[in-house]
């Protein structure tokens, strides 16, 4: 790298790089397709793809997981069922038991919740474990891990590869290391010779898009990476510049959420009562601005962004609409919030003439939060979607029971799974 400051001058706020490696990222390999194979012995050593459809005799929905058979065929979750169909003429296909899955997952959380209490359901076959308070008990982090491992095998029959460091982001690239059944420890020291030689786009969320504007810039390898400035990176990428510049060094300061650690805060909004009505869009889009502005202002104070932006209406005390938008980008600010808002006004337009509102407001949900002021994690803006449905269908089942868990949400799980906009999980 040429041309750029060196990273020192900048500065930057950054979470301390943890002294031990106590975080396990347990990665279930080709779970979907493992859980059939183990079901059926009929699926065992052939190519099976479980497919997101009602009829895997049609061609219409897409993959959601594929055998390691099938997958050295280029056959891989997200590719539709045409093209899978296409490349493998004598695979077996079927329509995923998303129930089972959702079952066996708990089983997997249930396994690891013998060993520590902080455990994170990250996403349907994802799972982080916090060990730094039980280490001792087993011998260490790293025999945590492999007995965790070991249990999941013998009782589930089923393998993961698991990576274990000092923090999420080193974990989950760790279990990536040697898949399937791997097994890789990244010590803090072993860090910067292990991260640096990397290609950039493996940092968890450096997606196509991004690893192309690197590619531009000579940017080839995560140690590149951490050789730019991070004004550089805040400049092109927002919120994200800085945590990408944690992420090269493989600093990351999101904390495994156990139960205690869901969100509680789910969005920021302001609405305001307008009498009888007001049929004036001037009259109502100025307080509308003003609204977005009081949000924008908490939002800012509590140190959240969000990015779905949701317009509600009450119209002539008759019925209410709210209306959502998500946008590219996280924000906190005003004038990224007021035009989506705007828009969103414009297109009902001809309600609002026809019955003056009584009530307007805007929120803002979708939301990240800094840290008690400290840098996003890259980690923690990603996959945030993933995380918000496996606490929505944990939290659904704990209140009621196992078998309560609707389609409507698997579809939603679905859909959030197979569209990350703007940051493309690296895959
Ligand atoms: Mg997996």
């Amino acid at each position: 790298m040429t041309g750029f400051i060196p990273r020192d001058s900048a500065a930057v706020d950054s979470p301390p790089l943890a002294t031990a490696s106590d975080i396990i990222h347990l990665d279930m390999d080709a779970y979907f397709a493992s859980v059939e194979q183990r079901d059926m012995p009929l699926y065992r050593g052939r190519p099976l793809v479980v497919c997101h459809t009602d009829d895997p005799n049609s061609l219409r929905g897409v993959v959601s997981a594929a055998s390691y058979e099938a997958r050295t065929y280029g056959v891989k979750a997200g590719v539709s069922v045409l093209e899978a169909k296409k490349v493998l003429k004598n695979a077996i296909f079927i329509a995923g038991n998303y129930d089972k899955y959702l079952h066996t997952t708990r089983q997997i959380k249930e396994i690891c919740r013998r060993y520590s209490d902080i455990v994170e359901v990250y996403s349907v076959d994802e799972l982080f474990i916090d060990a730094s308070k039980v280490k001792h008990l087993f011998g260490g982090t790293a025999r945590v891990a492999l007995e965790i491992k070991r249990a999941i095998q013998n009782e589930l029959n089923l393998t993961a590869s698991v990576g274990v460091g000092p923090n999420k982001l080193v974990a989950k690239m760790a279990s990536e290391f040697n898949k399937p059944d791997g097994f890789t420890v990244i010590e803090p020291d072993d860090l910067p010779d292990v991260f640096a030689p990397l290609p950039v786009g493996d940092i968890v969320g450096v997606g196509r898009r991004m690893k192309r504007h690197f590619d531009a810039i000579g940017v080839k390898t995560i140690g590149d990476l951490a050789d730019v400035p991070v004004d550089y990176l805040t400049a092109k990428f927002g919120i994200v510049g800085a945590a990408l510049h944690n992420a090269s060094l493989g600093i990351d300061g999101s904390v495994v959420a156990g139960r205690q650690a869901r969100e509680i805060v789910k969005s920021f909004g302001h609405t305001h009562a307008l009498g009888s009505g007001i049929s004036d869009k001037r009259e109502l889009k100025r307080l509308l601005l003003g609204l977005t502005e009081g949000v924008a202002r908490r939002m800012r104070r509590e140190g959240y962004y969000g990015r779905a932006i949701t317009l509600r209406l009450s119209l002539a005390r008759m019925f209410s609409i709210s209306r959502s938008k998500t946008t590219a980008y996280f924000t906190q600010e005003a004038k990224d919030i007021y035009p989506v808002a705007v828009a969103l006004f414009d297109r009902e337009s001809e309600l609002v003439e026809q019955y003056p509102p009584t009530l307007i407001g805007v929120s803002v949900s979708r939301l990240i939060r800094t840290e008690d002021g400290i840098q996003l994690s890259v980690f923690d803006i990603i996959e945030r979607k993933n995380k918000e449905l496996t606490v929505a269908v944990d939290a659904i089942r704990d209140k009621f029971g196992e078998r309560a868990v609707f389609r409507a949400s698997l579809d939603t799980w679905k859909r959030q799974h197979h569209t990350v906009p703007r940051l493309e999980v690296a895959k």
